[in-house]
């Protein structure tokens, strides 16, 4: 049984979803809690996912205790009825972690997608950090993308045998979908792609970045507006009405940025790969823009994905209004600087990580073998 819940959780187990479809020793049974709405409804129709269930926990200015509650206490009956031999998680949403619960509070063994990812600080990003970790302490399976994932868990005294290294699902998924060419749904994107206009894609959200931080990533998206007439701003506004009141006001007027509703999957991966820069503070962006050949500016201080920052592909520039200005002036007027970070790489996957994982998979449940680990630069 798979649960799942918001945008990136539903990004990166839809191909162990699809994976599981397609074994002849498991079924698979999909949950959705409904912990985004519309952003999870589009991903689901994208991979052609029909959920068993859905929690539908969806509450205007719901807490985080509100979320783990409703999960909890909608979950265990599902449970109860199904008798899952194991629970798949992704990641470190409120969903996955309170999945995680439910199902260990019935001692099924719980499986990690995307385990072992630590930034260090558990207040950074929040309260991410937290709920993967707390996942680690109940899961039974852990799937963790790269080697030093393995590394971090086993740092934690997770039992090495318990571990299986299969690159990130999110890569599956992009190679799944970019090659797909979306025809963009607002015009103003189709007819961007036709022009080949340098563009600077730009995704906020992050909790720990509400208030004064993400105005000033406002703030700074107008100064670059300003600065740089001849390149388009697109952003693809998400949901959340904290995040839209900080940056929105900031961008009315300007005739060079393009505010759009969040994108289908399908239609953001071709935004990205027509991208020049991107300017984040998202997870799963700073994993899959690297493999577009893109350089990533990331908002944040921080980063659980030091891989392409080790590479050089993937910077981490804090939400410094003035930095974020300068770093990102420097990539659209510096060709050098601007050449040596868009260099394709996949230090995240080699799009075979579903298979990986459902194997490990099978072999939890006694009706197959794992495989053996994938080796980070590995290339399929
Ligand atoms: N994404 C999307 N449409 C958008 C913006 C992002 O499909 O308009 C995808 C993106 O490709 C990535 C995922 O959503 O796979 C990232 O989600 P988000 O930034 O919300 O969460 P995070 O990865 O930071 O947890």
């Amino acid at each position: 049984m798979t649960v799942y819940g918001t945008r990136p959780e539903a990004i990166k187990v839809a191909p162990v979803i699809k994976a599981l479809e397609a074994s002849d020793v498991l079924d698979s049974v999909t949950v959705v809690t409904g912990q985004h709405r519309e952003m999870l409804d589009q991903v689901n129709e994208i991979f052609d996912i029909t959920p068993d269930y859905d929690l539908d926990i969806f509450q205007h200015g719901s807490t985080l205790s509100t979320i783990v509650a409703r999960v909890l206490e909608r979950l265990d009956p599902v449970l109860e009825a199904e008798q899952p031999a194991a629970v798949v998680v992704q990641g470190d949403t409120s969903t996955s972690t309170a999945a995680a619960l439910a199902a260990f509070h019935r001692q099924i063994p719980v499986v990690h997608v995307e385990a072992g990812l630590r930034s260090g600080n558990i207040l950074s990003p929040f309260p991410e950090e937290a709920n993967r970790k707390i996942t680690s302490q109940i899961a039974r399976l852990h799937l963790a993308p790269t080697s030093s994932n393995r590394a971090n868990l086993e740092r934690e005294t997770v039992p090495p045998h318990d571990i299986v290294v299969t690159g990130n699902t999110v890569i599956d998924a992009l190679l799944m979908t970019v090659a797909k060419q979306k025809p963009f749904s607002d015009d103003a994107l189709e007819e961007l792609a036709e022009s080949g206009e340098d563009v600077l894609l730009v995704t906020t959200h992050r909790r720990e970045n509400w208030g004064g931080a993400m105005e000033g990533v406002g703030r700074a998206l107008s100064r670059l507006a300003r600065a740089l007439p001849h390149v388009r701003i697109v952003l693809p506004a998400h949901r959340n009405p904290i995040v839209r009141e900080a940056v929105l006001p900031h961008l009315a007027g300007l005739s060079n940025v393009t505010v759009t509703e969040p994108l289908p999957y399908g239609e953001f991966t071709r935004l990205l790969s027509i991208s020049t820069v991107v300017l984040t503070d998202s997870g799963g962006v700073q994993e899959e823009a690297p493999g577009l050949a893109k350089p990533v500016l990331v908002m944040r201080d921080n980063t659980e994905r030091p891989e392409a920052v080790g590479a050089g592909t993937v910077k981490l520039i804090g939400t410094d209004e003035e930095r974020i200005v300068n770093e990102t002036l420097e990539l659209f007027t510096d060709q050098t600087a601007y050449d040596t970070m868009s260099r394709a790489m996949n230090p995240y996957g080699d799009g075979r990580a579903a298979e990986r994982s459902v194997a490990a998979i099978a072999q939890l449940t006694g009706t197959g073998t794992r495989h053996a680990d994938w080796a980070t630069g590995d290339v399929a």
